[in-house]
């Protein structure tokens, strides 16, 4: 009876701290939150920072504030660069999480980048208690996809996990609940719209701004050609030669091309993840084939290419922007799943 009231009132949050997206999973309610990881701050006169806005009203600034206020990406690469402001960032999630009864604390479980350092779990899971967590645990990311994919992690059998999301990649080969081995690149959605502006650049003398860049990359991006795919997108932008405003016309052809040599490296990456796993394990992926989630995994075709560099089968996960926080969230309604693939610190 009284474990049953608690549910009712329960908060238990899990929250997915992307380098380019947060989302925040309730208990019994699902997501709850799906915002960009963007910080708006003031600095003032004495360098002291203000938080003006966070997520989606922060996105909307980027490339267009001016000399006072940036918006900020605190975890941009997969590393926390600023301490205060991804705290802030998580604190204001977790109260915009947090509903009706604030009598029971919740229990908070935050996704966190794998490889961060023991100083960055820290700050992460100080900022969650300060929030009004009563317990945190953290979740190296790629268990939480491998979760979210439906993997069947516990068991004994090698399956990998590619995660392509804003900052970083992270390839895993988990097994028996634990990442046998992980690597990490800072290859990922960001440096393909890096990769899209400055072929424009080059090619076009256009200058475009990074949202433009995603954008095209979600509209016509792709990685292998594939004959229904090919589309053309008008791109505004500001001419280097003559300053001002211009339009043209790139086709996904092209936007193939500029995508080559970061999608190379990905391609690389889980090259390098086959190489360094024990081989009963690569005998396992051989069978299960890899599984690829992030937001990164969306772009068209990404897949077929990751089969004919691999020779492996190749499977998205179910909606791959929503994978790891759906993953947490399983952990929530497991107590021993989750004591089982939490990070101790
Ligand atoms: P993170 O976990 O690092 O926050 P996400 O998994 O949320 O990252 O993925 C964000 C990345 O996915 C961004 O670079 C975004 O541009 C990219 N993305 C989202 N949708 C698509 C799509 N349809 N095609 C290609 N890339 C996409
Ligand atoms: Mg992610």
């Amino acid at each position: 009876m009284f474990s049953k009231i608690m549910k009712w009132f329960s908060n238990d949050l899990a929250i997915d701290l992307g380098t380019a997206n947060t989302l925040v999973y309730a208990k019994d309610r699902g997501i709850i939150v799906n915002e960009p990881s963007v910080v708006a701050v003031h600095t003032g006169e004495k360098g002291m920072n203000k938080v003006l806005a966070v997520g989606k009203e922060a996105k909307e600034m980027l490339g267009r504030t001016p000399g006072s206020i940036r918006a900020i990406r605190p975890i941009k690469d997969g590393v926390i660069a600023d301490f205060e402001v991804t705290g802030a960032m998580l604190r204001y999630f977790i109260h915009k999480s947090l509903s009706g009864s604030k009598l029971i604390k919740p229990r908070i479980i935050v996704c966190i980048p794998y490889g961060i350092t023991q100083v960055e779990k820290k700050a992460v899971k100080e900022s969650a208690e300060q929030a009004g967590a009563r317990e945190v645990y953290l979740i190296e990311e790629p268990m939480a996809a491998a979760i979210g994919a439906g993997l069947p992690i516990t068991e004994p059998s090698g399956n990998m996990i590619v995660d392509i999301g804003g900052g970083t990649t992270e390839v895993a080969v988990i097994s028996l609940g634990g990442i046998v081995f992980s690597i990490s690149v800072r290859v990922a959605g960001d440096k393909f719209d890096e990769s899209i502006a400055s072929y424009i650049k080059k090619k076009y003398s256009l200058l475009i701004g990074e949202r433009t860049a995603e954008q095209i990359k979600i509209s016509i991006g792709n990685a292998y050609p594939l004959e229904e795919s090919y589309k053309t997108y008008e791109v505004k932008g500001r001419d280097l030669l003559a300053g001002a405003p211009k339009i043209i016309e790139v086709s996904s052809d092209e936007i193939r091309e500029a995508l080559a040599d970061p999608i190379n490296e990905v391609i690389e990456a889980i090259k390098i993840s086959l190489e360094k796993t024990p081989p009963e394990l690569a005998a396992d992926i051989v069978d299960n084939g890899i599984i690829l989630a992030g937001g990164g995994a969306l772009l068209a075709n990404l897949d077929v290419l990751i089969k004919e560099k691999t020779g492996l089968p190749v499977a998205l996960a179910e909606d791959p922007l929503t994978c790891v926080v759906r993953g947490c969230g399983k952990c929530l309604e497991s107590l021993d799943l989750l004591k089982q693939v939490s990070t101790s610190s």
